[in-house]
Protein backbone atom coordinates (compact mmCIF):
# COMPACT_ATOMS: atom_id res chain seq x y z
CA UNK A 1 0.00 0.00 0.00
CA UNK A 2 3.11 2.15 0.89
CA UNK A 3 5.01 3.25 -2.35
CA UNK A 4 7.41 5.95 -2.54
CA UNK A 5 10.81 7.12 -2.53
CA UNK A 6 13.24 5.93 0.26
CA UNK A 7 15.44 8.35 1.52
CA UNK A 8 18.58 6.50 -0.11
CA UNK A 9 16.43 6.33 -3.64
CA UNK A 10 15.83 10.37 -3.32
CA UNK A 11 19.43 11.09 -3.47
CA UNK A 12 21.00 8.46 -5.39
CA UNK A 13 17.64 10.18 -7.80
CA UNK A 14 19.44 13.84 -6.48
CA UNK A 15 23.21 12.42 -7.22
CA UNK A 16 22.30 11.71 -10.91
CA UNK A 17 20.41 14.04 -12.02
CA UNK A 18 22.21 17.43 -10.18
CA UNK A 19 25.23 15.93 -8.75
CA UNK A 20 27.18 19.17 -8.46
CA UNK A 21 23.69 20.61 -6.82
CA UNK A 22 24.78 20.69 -2.90
CA UNK A 23 22.49 19.09 -0.69
CA UNK A 24 23.94 20.10 3.04
CA UNK A 25 25.12 23.04 3.55
CA UNK A 26 26.45 23.64 7.42
CA UNK A 27 28.69 25.73 9.46
CA UNK A 28 31.65 23.69 7.45
CA UNK A 29 30.39 24.28 4.07
CA UNK A 30 28.87 22.43 1.31
CA UNK A 31 28.85 18.67 -0.03
CA UNK A 32 26.83 18.01 -3.40
CA UNK A 33 24.65 15.21 -3.92
CA UNK A 34 27.44 13.34 -5.21
CA UNK A 35 29.94 13.74 -2.64
CA UNK A 36 26.68 13.09 -0.19
CA UNK A 37 26.19 9.64 -2.30
CA UNK A 38 29.24 8.49 -1.70
CA UNK A 39 30.01 9.42 1.88
CA UNK A 40 27.19 7.60 2.72
CA UNK A 41 28.13 4.38 0.82
CA UNK A 42 31.32 4.57 2.49
CA UNK A 43 30.06 5.15 5.84
CA UNK A 44 27.16 2.33 5.88
CA UNK A 45 29.86 -0.15 4.87
CA UNK A 46 32.29 1.30 7.60
CA UNK A 47 29.09 1.01 9.67
CA UNK A 48 28.19 -2.88 8.94
CA UNK A 49 29.83 -4.84 11.96
CA UNK A 50 29.51 -2.51 14.24
CA UNK A 51 25.34 -2.73 14.49
CA UNK A 52 24.44 -6.60 15.74
CA UNK A 53 21.16 -7.97 13.46
CA UNK A 54 18.33 -6.66 16.42
CA UNK A 55 20.26 -3.90 17.10
CA UNK A 56 20.03 -0.09 16.32
CA UNK A 57 21.85 2.83 16.33
CA UNK A 58 21.20 6.08 18.54
CA UNK A 59 21.85 9.22 16.86
CA UNK A 60 22.65 12.06 19.42
CA UNK A 61 23.35 14.95 17.54
CA UNK A 62 22.35 18.57 16.41
CA UNK A 63 21.75 19.51 12.85
CA UNK A 64 24.41 19.06 10.73
CA UNK A 65 25.68 17.28 7.54
CA UNK A 66 26.76 14.42 10.22
CA UNK A 67 23.06 14.17 11.01
CA UNK A 68 21.80 13.66 7.17
CA UNK A 69 24.79 11.54 6.59
CA UNK A 70 24.04 9.02 9.56
CA UNK A 71 19.99 8.84 8.67
CA UNK A 72 20.90 8.30 4.53
CA UNK A 73 23.79 5.75 5.81
CA UNK A 74 21.62 3.61 7.80
CA UNK A 75 19.12 3.16 5.79
CA UNK A 76 21.53 1.85 2.89
CA UNK A 77 22.49 -0.54 5.46
CA UNK A 78 18.59 -1.59 6.43
CA UNK A 79 19.46 -0.67 9.92
CA UNK A 80 16.90 1.07 12.59
CA UNK A 81 17.86 4.69 13.74
CA UNK A 82 16.94 6.24 17.38
CA UNK A 83 16.61 9.76 16.53
CA UNK A 84 17.64 10.86 20.47
CA UNK A 85 16.55 14.53 21.95
CA UNK A 86 19.98 16.86 22.79
CA UNK A 87 17.66 17.53 25.84
CA UNK A 88 17.35 14.04 27.61
CA UNK A 89 18.65 13.83 30.97
CA UNK A 90 21.61 10.93 31.52
CA UNK A 91 18.83 9.04 33.33
CA UNK A 92 16.36 9.61 30.61
CA UNK A 93 19.47 8.71 28.02
CA UNK A 94 20.59 5.18 29.64
CA UNK A 95 16.52 4.20 29.71
CA UNK A 96 16.30 4.87 26.09
CA UNK A 97 19.57 3.46 24.84
CA UNK A 98 18.37 0.32 26.99
CA UNK A 99 14.79 -0.09 25.65
CA UNK A 100 15.50 0.83 22.27
CA UNK A 101 18.25 -1.93 21.96
CA UNK A 102 21.11 0.51 21.05
CA UNK A 103 24.27 -0.84 20.03
CA UNK A 104 26.43 1.59 18.45
CA UNK A 105 25.71 5.44 19.54
CA UNK A 106 26.96 7.94 16.97
CA UNK A 107 26.73 11.63 19.21
CA UNK A 108 28.13 15.33 19.27
CA UNK A 109 31.71 15.64 21.37
CA UNK A 110 29.62 17.96 23.14
CA UNK A 111 27.00 15.40 24.66
CA UNK A 112 29.81 12.68 25.54
CA UNK A 113 30.31 14.09 28.65
CA UNK A 114 27.23 12.38 30.31
CA UNK A 115 28.14 8.85 28.94
CA UNK A 116 30.66 7.55 31.65
CA UNK A 117 27.85 8.06 33.74
CA UNK A 118 25.78 5.56 31.82
CA UNK A 119 25.74 1.76 33.37
CA UNK A 120 27.20 0.26 30.07
CA UNK A 121 29.27 2.94 27.87
CA UNK A 122 28.10 2.11 24.34
CA UNK A 123 30.16 1.89 21.28
CA UNK A 124 30.38 5.24 20.44
CA UNK A 125 31.11 7.71 17.09
CA UNK A 126 32.00 10.95 17.49
CA UNK A 127 29.77 13.38 14.91
CA UNK A 128 30.75 16.66 15.37
CA UNK A 129 33.80 17.28 16.53
CA UNK A 130 35.54 20.48 18.16
CA UNK A 131 38.49 19.37 19.23
CA UNK A 132 41.59 17.31 17.56
CA UNK A 133 40.71 13.65 18.62
CA UNK A 134 42.35 10.42 18.01
CA UNK A 135 38.73 8.54 19.14
CA UNK A 136 36.47 7.46 15.87
CA UNK A 137 34.93 10.13 13.58
CA UNK A 138 32.61 10.00 11.17
CA UNK A 139 34.61 11.78 8.78
CA UNK A 140 37.99 9.21 9.78
CA UNK A 141 35.83 6.31 9.24
CA UNK A 142 34.50 7.51 5.88
CA UNK A 143 38.05 8.95 4.61
CA UNK A 144 39.20 5.10 5.85
CA UNK A 145 36.62 3.16 4.03
CA UNK A 146 37.10 2.20 0.05
CA UNK A 147 34.67 3.14 -1.92
CA UNK A 148 32.68 -0.07 -3.16
CA UNK A 149 29.15 -1.66 -3.66
CA UNK A 150 26.69 -2.27 -0.47
CA UNK A 151 24.43 -4.17 -1.90
CA UNK A 152 20.96 -3.52 -1.44
CA UNK A 153 19.74 -3.72 2.42
CA UNK A 154 17.60 -6.91 3.28
CA UNK A 155 15.08 -5.25 5.14
CA UNK A 156 13.89 -1.16 4.92
CA UNK A 157 15.85 0.58 7.85
CA UNK A 158 12.77 2.67 10.39
CA UNK A 159 13.51 5.97 11.61
CA UNK A 160 12.27 5.67 15.50
CA UNK A 161 11.25 9.43 16.35
CA UNK A 162 10.84 9.72 20.50
CA UNK A 163 7.68 11.69 21.71
CA UNK A 164 8.57 14.27 24.01
CA UNK A 165 8.29 12.40 27.01
CA UNK A 166 6.77 14.69 29.29
CA UNK A 167 5.63 12.59 31.93
CA UNK A 168 8.45 9.55 31.65
CA UNK A 169 10.90 7.87 29.68
CA UNK A 170 9.84 8.80 25.79
CA UNK A 171 8.21 6.39 24.19
CA UNK A 172 9.80 5.25 20.33
CA UNK A 173 7.65 5.96 18.08
CA UNK A 174 8.15 3.65 14.57
CA UNK A 175 7.87 6.12 11.36
CA UNK A 176 6.72 4.25 8.46
CA UNK A 177 9.52 3.90 5.55
CA UNK A 178 9.77 4.68 2.76
CA UNK A 179 7.71 7.97 3.27
CA UNK A 180 5.35 7.54 0.49
CA UNK A 181 5.01 9.68 -1.87
CA UNK A 182 0.80 10.56 -1.72
CA UNK A 183 1.60 12.25 1.67
CA UNK A 184 4.53 14.39 0.03
CA UNK A 185 2.24 15.34 -2.85
CA UNK A 186 -0.51 16.30 -0.84
CA UNK A 187 1.45 18.86 1.57
CA UNK A 188 3.10 20.35 -1.18
CA UNK A 189 -0.29 21.44 -2.54
CA UNK A 190 -0.59 23.13 1.03
CA UNK A 191 2.83 24.62 1.24
CA UNK A 192 3.98 25.42 -2.07
CA UNK A 193 8.12 24.11 -1.99
CA UNK A 194 10.05 23.66 -5.46
CA UNK A 195 11.96 21.44 -6.36
CA UNK A 196 15.56 22.19 -5.77
CA UNK A 197 15.17 25.41 -3.67
CA UNK A 198 17.11 25.51 -0.03
CA UNK A 199 15.19 24.79 3.15
CA UNK A 200 16.66 25.95 6.12
CA UNK A 201 16.09 23.41 8.89
CA UNK A 202 15.44 24.87 12.35
CA UNK A 203 13.62 22.07 13.75
CA UNK A 204 15.82 20.07 15.38
CA UNK A 205 16.03 16.56 13.37
CA UNK A 206 15.79 14.71 16.31
CA UNK A 207 11.70 15.70 16.27
CA UNK A 208 9.50 14.43 13.49
CA UNK A 209 9.06 18.14 12.48
CA UNK A 210 12.41 18.83 11.41
CA UNK A 211 12.97 14.91 9.85
CA UNK A 212 9.94 15.58 7.75
CA UNK A 213 11.62 18.42 6.60
CA UNK A 214 14.37 16.56 5.71
CA UNK A 215 12.64 13.90 3.77
CA UNK A 216 10.33 16.35 1.58
CA UNK A 217 13.55 18.32 0.52
CA UNK A 218 14.79 14.62 -0.11
CA UNK A 219 11.95 14.10 -2.47
CA UNK A 220 12.41 17.57 -4.46
CA UNK A 221 15.96 17.17 -4.70
CA UNK A 222 16.53 20.67 -2.01
CA UNK A 223 19.31 21.87 -0.81
CA UNK A 224 19.22 21.43 2.92
CA UNK A 225 20.39 24.14 5.07
CA UNK A 226 21.25 23.23 8.70
CA UNK A 227 22.54 24.78 11.83
CA UNK A 228 24.22 23.18 14.97
CA UNK A 229 21.85 26.21 17.11
CA UNK A 230 18.99 28.51 16.47
CA UNK A 231 20.14 32.37 17.07
CA UNK A 232 17.35 34.66 15.55
CA UNK A 233 20.42 37.24 13.81
CA UNK A 234 21.72 34.14 12.33
CA UNK A 235 18.61 32.76 10.99
CA UNK A 236 17.89 36.20 9.02
CA UNK A 237 21.71 36.47 8.02
CA UNK A 238 21.78 32.38 7.09
CA UNK A 239 18.44 33.44 4.56
CA UNK A 240 20.25 36.04 3.08
CA UNK A 241 23.52 34.62 2.43
CA UNK A 242 22.14 31.12 0.92
CA UNK A 243 19.50 32.63 -0.29
CA UNK A 244 17.00 30.61 1.17
CA UNK A 245 13.30 29.94 0.04
CA UNK A 246 11.88 28.36 3.14
CA UNK A 247 12.66 27.91 6.40
CA UNK A 248 11.14 25.19 8.97
CA UNK A 249 11.12 26.22 12.40
CA UNK A 250 8.88 25.97 15.80
CA UNK A 251 7.13 29.09 17.20
CA UNK A 252 9.75 30.30 20.12
CA UNK A 253 11.81 30.81 17.60
CA UNK A 254 9.37 32.85 15.33
CA UNK A 255 9.02 34.85 18.64
CA UNK A 256 12.75 35.40 18.88
CA UNK A 257 12.90 37.01 15.64
CA UNK A 258 10.05 39.09 16.21
CA UNK A 259 12.11 40.17 19.45
CA UNK A 260 14.98 41.51 17.79
CA UNK A 261 15.18 45.00 17.50
CA UNK A 262 13.71 46.43 14.24
CA UNK A 263 17.97 47.82 13.93
CA UNK A 264 19.03 43.83 13.64
CA UNK A 265 16.12 42.97 11.02
CA UNK A 266 18.00 44.58 7.77
CA UNK A 267 18.37 41.62 6.16
CA UNK A 268 17.39 41.54 2.62
CA UNK A 269 14.61 38.39 2.85
CA UNK A 270 13.04 38.72 -0.97
CA UNK A 271 13.93 35.08 -1.67
CA UNK A 272 12.05 34.11 1.39
CA UNK A 273 8.48 32.58 0.47
CA UNK A 274 7.64 29.93 3.07
CA UNK A 275 8.19 30.27 6.93
CA UNK A 276 6.34 26.67 7.75
CA UNK A 277 5.94 26.83 11.54
CA UNK A 278 4.89 23.14 14.12
CA UNK A 279 5.76 21.44 17.04
CA UNK A 280 3.41 23.44 19.70
CA UNK A 281 0.59 25.94 19.09
CA UNK A 282 1.30 28.86 16.93
CA UNK A 283 0.03 32.03 19.06
CA UNK A 284 -2.63 33.95 17.04
CA UNK A 285 -0.89 37.16 18.19
CA UNK A 286 1.91 35.97 17.21
CA UNK A 287 1.03 34.89 13.89
CA UNK A 288 -0.41 38.01 12.96
CA UNK A 289 2.71 40.04 14.21
CA UNK A 290 4.60 37.98 12.20
CA UNK A 291 2.90 38.22 8.34
CA UNK A 292 3.06 42.29 9.44
CA UNK A 293 6.62 42.02 9.85
CA UNK A 294 7.41 39.45 6.91
CA UNK A 295 4.68 39.41 4.45
CA UNK A 296 2.39 36.58 3.84
CA UNK A 297 4.76 33.91 3.84
CA UNK A 298 3.58 32.09 7.37
CA UNK A 299 2.13 28.13 6.89
CA UNK A 300 1.17 26.52 10.50
CA UNK A 301 1.03 23.39 10.37
CA UNK A 302 -0.51 20.94 12.60
CA UNK A 303 0.42 17.23 13.37
CA UNK A 304 2.20 14.76 15.51
CA UNK A 305 4.88 12.46 15.91
CA UNK A 306 2.09 9.71 15.47
CA UNK A 307 -0.39 10.84 12.89
CA UNK A 308 2.04 13.22 11.18
CA UNK A 309 0.37 16.20 9.34
CA UNK A 310 -3.29 16.79 10.40
CA UNK A 311 -3.74 20.03 8.97
CA UNK A 312 -2.06 23.31 7.45
CA UNK A 313 -3.07 26.99 7.65
CA UNK A 314 -1.38 29.02 4.37
CA UNK A 315 -0.74 33.03 5.10
CA UNK A 316 -4.43 33.27 3.56
CA UNK A 317 -6.26 30.98 6.45
CA UNK A 318 -3.55 32.95 9.42
CA UNK A 319 -5.23 36.55 7.77
CA UNK A 320 -8.88 35.37 7.94
CA UNK A 321 -8.48 33.34 11.50
CA UNK A 322 -5.10 33.88 13.08
CA UNK A 323 -5.34 31.31 15.86
CA UNK A 324 -6.57 28.33 13.03
CA UNK A 325 -4.51 25.18 11.99
CA UNK A 326 -6.31 25.53 8.56
CA UNK A 327 -7.70 22.43 6.36
CA UNK A 328 -6.40 19.26 6.31
CA UNK A 329 -4.28 18.27 2.96
CA UNK A 330 -5.50 16.63 0.42
CA UNK A 331 -5.51 12.45 1.30
CA UNK A 332 -5.85 13.65 5.17
CA UNK A 333 -9.24 13.22 6.73
CA UNK A 334 -9.68 14.66 9.59
CA UNK A 335 -13.16 14.26 12.21
CA UNK A 336 -14.26 15.86 15.67
CA UNK A 337 -15.69 12.71 17.31
CA UNK A 338 -17.34 13.02 21.02
CA UNK A 339 -16.38 10.75 24.03
CA UNK A 340 -18.87 8.30 22.45
CA UNK A 341 -17.19 8.28 18.73
CA UNK A 342 -20.00 10.53 17.58
CA UNK A 343 -19.44 13.11 15.15
CA UNK A 344 -20.14 16.83 16.82
CA UNK A 345 -22.00 19.10 15.11
CA UNK A 346 -19.71 22.14 13.44
CA UNK A 347 -18.65 24.35 15.76
CA UNK A 348 -18.42 22.36 18.66
CA UNK A 349 -15.42 21.06 20.72
CA UNK A 350 -14.60 17.31 20.61
CA UNK A 351 -11.64 14.83 20.20
CA UNK A 352 -9.35 15.43 16.77
CA UNK A 353 -9.32 12.14 14.92
CA UNK A 354 -7.29 11.82 11.59
CA UNK A 355 -5.99 9.84 9.14
CA UNK A 356 -3.86 9.39 5.98
CA UNK A 357 -1.11 7.37 5.09
CA UNK A 358 2.05 8.41 6.96
CA UNK A 359 0.71 7.15 9.92
CA UNK A 360 3.21 5.62 12.50
CA UNK A 361 3.56 1.93 12.95
CA UNK A 362 3.06 2.15 16.22
CA UNK A 363 5.50 2.43 19.95
CA UNK A 364 8.69 0.14 19.73
CA UNK A 365 6.99 -0.93 23.01
CA UNK A 366 4.13 -2.60 20.85
CA UNK A 367 1.40 -0.08 21.91
CA UNK A 368 -0.44 1.67 19.82
CA UNK A 369 -3.12 4.32 19.55
CA UNK A 370 -7.20 4.57 19.92
CA UNK A 371 -8.75 4.48 16.46
CA UNK A 372 -12.29 4.61 15.26
CA UNK A 373 -13.02 3.70 12.06
CA UNK A 374 -10.00 3.63 10.73
CA UNK A 375 -8.90 7.56 12.48
CA UNK A 376 -6.10 7.65 14.86
CA UNK A 377 -6.60 9.92 17.51
CA UNK A 378 -4.44 12.59 17.83
CA UNK A 379 -4.57 13.31 21.60
CA UNK A 380 -5.83 16.55 21.08
CA UNK A 381 -9.19 18.57 21.26
CA UNK A 382 -10.61 21.00 18.65
CA UNK A 383 -13.36 21.91 16.45
CA UNK A 384 -14.12 23.26 12.80
CA UNK A 385 -14.79 26.80 11.91
CA UNK A 386 -17.96 27.36 9.69
CA UNK A 387 -15.35 27.79 7.28
CA UNK A 388 -13.99 24.55 7.70
CA UNK A 389 -10.92 25.67 9.37
CA UNK A 390 -9.71 23.46 12.10
CA UNK A 391 -9.02 25.03 15.34
CA UNK A 392 -7.24 23.22 18.19
CA UNK A 393 -7.95 23.69 21.44
CA UNK A 394 -5.78 21.86 23.71
CA UNK A 395 -4.55 18.15 24.65
CA UNK A 396 -6.87 15.79 25.93
CA UNK A 397 -4.90 15.29 29.21
CA UNK A 398 -4.53 19.27 29.62
CA UNK A 399 -8.59 19.71 29.74
CA UNK A 400 -10.04 20.03 33.22
CA UNK A 401 -12.84 20.07 35.26
CA UNK A 402 -13.50 23.10 37.24
CA UNK A 403 -16.87 23.59 39.27
CA UNK A 404 -18.05 21.04 36.67
CA UNK A 405 -17.42 22.98 33.49
CA UNK A 406 -14.66 21.55 30.94
CA UNK A 407 -12.30 23.93 30.84
CA UNK A 408 -9.67 24.53 28.21
CA UNK A 409 -5.86 26.08 29.45
CA UNK A 410 -5.47 26.85 26.31
CA UNK A 411 -8.20 29.00 25.94
CA UNK A 412 -6.84 32.05 28.95
CA UNK A 413 -3.43 31.41 27.72
CA UNK A 414 -4.49 32.48 24.44
CA UNK A 415 -5.35 35.66 25.48
CA UNK A 416 -2.92 36.21 28.54
CA UNK A 417 -0.31 35.86 25.65
CA UNK A 418 -1.86 38.21 23.40
CA UNK A 419 -1.64 40.60 25.47
CA UNK A 420 0.17 44.02 24.68
CA UNK A 421 2.21 43.75 28.02
CA UNK A 422 2.45 40.08 27.84
CA UNK A 423 6.12 38.08 26.40
CA UNK A 424 5.18 34.54 26.75
CA UNK A 425 2.30 32.79 29.02
CA UNK A 426 1.73 29.10 29.68
CA UNK A 427 -1.59 27.77 31.75
CA UNK A 428 -1.90 24.68 33.56
CA UNK A 429 -4.65 22.51 35.58
CA UNK A 430 -3.68 21.91 39.21
CA UNK A 431 -5.62 19.99 41.87
CA UNK A 432 -8.45 22.38 43.65
CA UNK A 433 -9.90 21.44 47.28
CA UNK A 434 -13.13 23.22 46.22
CA UNK A 435 -13.36 23.13 42.38
CA UNK A 436 -11.80 19.70 41.71
CA UNK A 437 -9.28 21.70 39.42
CA UNK A 438 -8.44 24.77 38.70
CA UNK A 439 -5.91 26.65 36.44
CA UNK A 440 -2.91 28.42 36.95
CA UNK A 441 -1.15 31.28 34.83
CA UNK A 442 2.75 31.19 34.31
CA UNK A 443 3.38 34.76 32.97
CA UNK A 444 6.42 36.51 31.51
CA UNK A 445 5.83 40.22 31.24
CA UNK A 446 7.82 42.23 28.76
CA UNK A 447 8.65 44.86 31.40
CA UNK A 448 8.15 43.59 34.53
CA UNK A 449 6.20 45.02 36.83
CA UNK A 450 3.60 46.53 33.68
CA UNK A 451 0.50 44.57 34.91
CA UNK A 452 -0.41 42.71 38.17
CA UNK A 453 -2.14 39.25 38.65
CA UNK A 454 -5.98 40.96 39.18
CA UNK A 455 -5.66 42.75 35.94
CA UNK A 456 -4.75 40.16 34.21
CA UNK A 457 -7.70 37.65 35.69
CA UNK A 458 -9.98 40.52 35.42
CA UNK A 459 -9.28 40.87 31.00
CA UNK A 460 -9.52 36.89 31.43
CA UNK A 461 -12.83 36.88 33.10
CA UNK A 462 -14.29 39.66 29.89
CA UNK A 463 -13.05 36.98 27.05
CA UNK A 464 -14.05 33.55 28.57
CA UNK A 465 -15.66 33.70 31.64
CA UNK A 466 -15.26 33.11 35.13
CA UNK A 467 -14.68 29.31 34.74
CA UNK A 468 -11.38 29.30 32.19
CA UNK A 469 -10.04 32.44 34.32
CA UNK A 470 -6.77 31.28 36.26
CA UNK A 471 -7.30 31.99 39.94
CA UNK A 472 -3.01 31.64 40.05
CA UNK A 473 -0.99 34.25 37.91
CA UNK A 474 2.50 33.36 38.37
CA UNK A 475 5.11 35.94 37.32
CA UNK A 476 8.85 34.53 35.76
CA UNK A 477 11.43 35.95 34.17
CA UNK A 478 11.18 32.91 31.38
CA UNK A 479 9.44 29.67 30.46
CA UNK A 480 11.00 26.28 30.99
CA UNK A 481 11.06 25.09 27.24
CA UNK A 482 12.48 21.33 25.99
CA UNK A 483 14.82 21.70 23.13
CA UNK A 484 11.76 22.02 20.87
CA UNK A 485 10.36 25.08 21.73
CA UNK A 486 7.58 22.81 24.20
CA UNK A 487 6.64 24.25 27.65
CA UNK A 488 7.40 21.82 30.27
CA UNK A 489 4.28 21.78 32.60
CA UNK A 490 6.63 19.49 35.66
CA UNK A 491 8.95 22.64 35.47
CA UNK A 492 6.65 25.34 36.32
CA UNK A 493 4.36 23.43 39.35
CA UNK A 494 7.35 24.40 41.65
CA UNK A 495 6.77 27.78 41.21
CA UNK A 496 3.21 27.37 42.31
CA UNK A 497 3.85 26.44 46.31
CA UNK A 498 6.40 29.43 46.50
P1 LIG B 1 4.60 13.54 24.27
O1 LIG B 1 3.41 12.73 23.86
O2 LIG B 1 5.74 12.70 24.77
O3 LIG B 1 4.30 14.71 25.16
P2 LIG B 1 4.43 15.30 22.06
O4 LIG B 1 3.03 14.88 21.76
O5 LIG B 1 4.69 16.62 22.66
O6 LIG B 1 5.15 14.17 22.90
P3 LIG B 1 4.86 15.79 19.26
O7 LIG B 1 4.39 14.63 18.48
O8 LIG B 1 5.99 16.52 18.73
O9 LIG B 1 5.27 15.27 20.70
O10 LIG B 1 3.74 16.87 19.47
C1 LIG B 1 2.53 16.83 18.81
C2 LIG B 1 1.54 17.64 19.58
O11 LIG B 1 1.94 19.02 19.60
C3 LIG B 1 0.19 17.64 18.94
O12 LIG B 1 -0.56 16.51 19.32
C4 LIG B 1 -0.40 18.95 19.46
O13 LIG B 1 -0.83 18.83 20.79
C5 LIG B 1 0.80 19.88 19.46
N1 LIG B 1 0.92 20.64 18.20
C6 LIG B 1 1.83 20.46 17.22
N2 LIG B 1 1.65 21.35 16.23
C7 LIG B 1 0.60 22.11 16.57
C8 LIG B 1 -0.09 23.22 15.94
N3 LIG B 1 0.29 23.73 14.78
N4 LIG B 1 -1.17 23.73 16.59
C9 LIG B 1 -1.56 23.25 17.79
N5 LIG B 1 -0.95 22.23 18.43
C10 LIG B 1 0.12 21.65 17.83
Amino acid sequence: RRWGISLPLGFAIGAIRHPDRPAVIDERGALSYAELSQRTTRLADALRDRVPPGTRIGLLARNHHGTVEVIVAVAKLGVDVVLLNVGLSSKQLADVLEQQDVSLLVADEEFTTHLPELPAEPDVVLAWVESTTERDTLDHLIATTPLRGIGKPKRHSRLIVLTSGTTGTPKGARRPDPPSLTPAASIFSRIPLRAGERVLIQAPLFHTWGVAGFQLSAVLGATLVLRRRFDPQDALRTVERHRVGAMWAVPVMLQRILDLPEEERTHRLESLRIVASSGSALPADLATRFQRAFGPVLYNLYGSTEVSWVSVAQPSDLRAAPSSAGRPPFGTAVRILDEDGHPVPRGRPGRIFAANNMIFDGYTNGAGRESRDGLMSTGDLGRFDRSGRLHVVGREDDMIISGGENVYPKEAEDVIAGLPEVGEAAVLGVDDQEMGQRLAAFVVLREKGSLDAEEIRARVRDEVGKFATPRDVVFLDELPRNPTGKVVPRELHPHLEG
